[in-house]
């Protein structure tokens, strides 16, 4: 099955069969053995990005419920093909946050990472990658041009490095890559912490406005909201849509 970037946002969004995703499970425990981890720091970045630069929001992991709003995520169809020079990308226009748990798997595949982004190396061992926003809550820091570290350029397109990791290694993209970039163009509102459509969502080109009253919901939000929250979650969101409800309520399960 053709899966249209779901990983949306996420730069890196190479188009991808979903089979290819469920090769390799890699387990919990073996991603909190932190002896082996590359030598990181945690510095304050380097900060080159817009000063208005909006948070991709961290979804509510610890939340064993998540309220959707089926109609705002109706309203949209996603399609990334990694953005050419030029194009307003979602690597570059969000401060990506990310969680503890995600850090320490993201610093797992750093050296994998790295033989595609270079510019993470620094002498003796890694750049500055993070900066701790809040306990438990890390920001990724971007380059020069704003964009974040962990994007490349691949025949003229921007491609996301740790989206092209998991899926050379085998891994489970929720292992590797963060969960607000997994989720992209959909976040969680300020404030009512319900997941729905960005608000800014059409100002990016893969981004397009379906045909009034369609319920037939993006496959790329329903395999986006499986991987976040868990099997059958983005299937009862399809589910909702073409029942008429505009909103519902997930049990997580991640
Ligand atoms: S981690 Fe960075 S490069 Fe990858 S999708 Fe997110 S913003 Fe883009
Ligand atoms: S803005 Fe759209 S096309 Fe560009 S990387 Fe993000 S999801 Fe892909």
């Amino acid at each position: 099955m053709r899966f249209l970037c779901a990983e949306r946002g996420a730069g890196a969004c190479q188009p991808h069969d979903k089979a290819s995703l469920d090769i390799f499970w890699l387990k919990d425990e073996s991603l909190e053995a932190s002896d082996n981890l590359p030598k990181l720091s945690l510095t304050p970045m380097r900060s080159y990005g817009p000063e208005n630069r909006r948070q991709k929001r961290q979804p509510q992991h610890q939340r064993s419920s998540v309220e959707v709003d089926v109609e705002s995520l109706l309203s949209i169809e996603n399609r990334c093909n990694g953005c050419a020079k030029g194009e307003r990308c979602c690597c570059s226009s969000y401060e990506v946050c990310v969680t503890t748990m995600e850090l320490k798997r993201i610093i797992k595949v750093l050296p994998e990472a790295a033989k595609l982004c270079p510019h993470l190396l620094a002498v003796g061992g890694y750049d500055n990658v993070f900066e701790e926003e809040e306990p438990g809550l890390f920001s990724i820091d971007t380059t020069e041009d704003g964009l974040c570290l962990f994007a490349y350029w691949s025949h003229h397109r921007i491609h996301c490095s740790l989206h092209t990791v998991a899926v050379t290694l085998g891994l489970p993209l929720e292992q590797v890559k963060p969960k607000v970039c997994l989720l992209w163009p959909m976040h969680f509102s300020e404030g009512d912490e319900v997941l729905a459509m960005i608000n800014d969502a059409f100002l990016f080109d893969c981004n397009a406005r379906k045909a009034p009253g369609s319920r037939s919901l993006s496959p790329g939000f329903v395999e986006a909201i499986e991987l976040v929250y868990g099997e059958g979650c983005g299937t009862q969101v399809k589910h909702a849509a073409e029942n008429g409800d505009r909103r519902t309520l997930l049990v997580t399960r991640r």
